[in-house]
């Protein structure tokens, strides 16, 4: 029998503060959606440049049961992230706006060995000690963490400093970046040969 169909699934309050416990050892799936501001997030909300309005992140979570002959039913947990925050351009020292889109699977196992022992060439779902009070806010909090850009940068070429600069001394900019002749190269390279 097909496990869903039996367990009760329970809709996750978009409360944030209800986000920190959640029971994930109860025989019950669970499904939600919400809306995080960056102030409900400590740890990123020190990452970020500044906090304009509608900068958060939406999120989807949904869980459901696997059944494999022979062992345990394990929970997935299935997440959703969509949201928009500014970070300080590495290029020009500006802020700017990135959007980022996430999703990622997660399996819930019963210990910390047994989260040690899980095959590492699954890419697909990471594991998860399952916990009766387990942190879903922390959690989301993680995973944009990681997800956010090593070094932010402004899309090539709209950085403000960058365009402000190119009308007063556009010549310059341009010798500059002018890259060499490919044909002098060559040239170079036949003469020290
Ligand atoms: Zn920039």
């Amino acid at each position: 029998m097909n496990r869903n169909q039996v367990l009760p699934q329970v809709e996750l309050s978009a409360d944030p503060s209800a986000l920190h416990r959640v029971d994930f050892c109860a025989p019950q799936s669970y499904k939600g959606a919400g809306f995080l501001a960056i102030s409900a997030m400590p740890r990123l909300a020190e990452e970020v440049s500044s906090i304009d309005a509608g900068d958060g992140f939406h999120w989807q979570v949904d869980t459901y049961f696997t059944d494999s002959p022979g062992s345990e039913p394990h929970q997935i947990l299935q997440l959703r992230l969509k949201g928009r925050l500014h970070l300080l351009c590495q290029r020009c020292l500006q802020d700017s706006a990135f959007d980022l889109a996430e999703e990622r699977q997660f399996v819930m196992v019963a210990t910390e060995a047994e989260a040690d022992a899980y095959p590492i060439e699954d890419d697909q779902q990471e594991p998860l000690v399952a916990s009766q009070h387990f942190d879903l806010l922390e959690l989301i909090e993680d995973e944009i963490l990681l997800s956010l850009p090593l070094i932010p940068k402004h899309p090539e070429g709209a950085c403000e400093a960058h365009a402000s600069s190119f009308g007063e001394n556009g010549a310059e900019d341009d010798e500059l970046e002018k890259p060499e002749n490919p044909f002098n190269v060559l040239k170079n390279m036949k003469k020290s040969s």
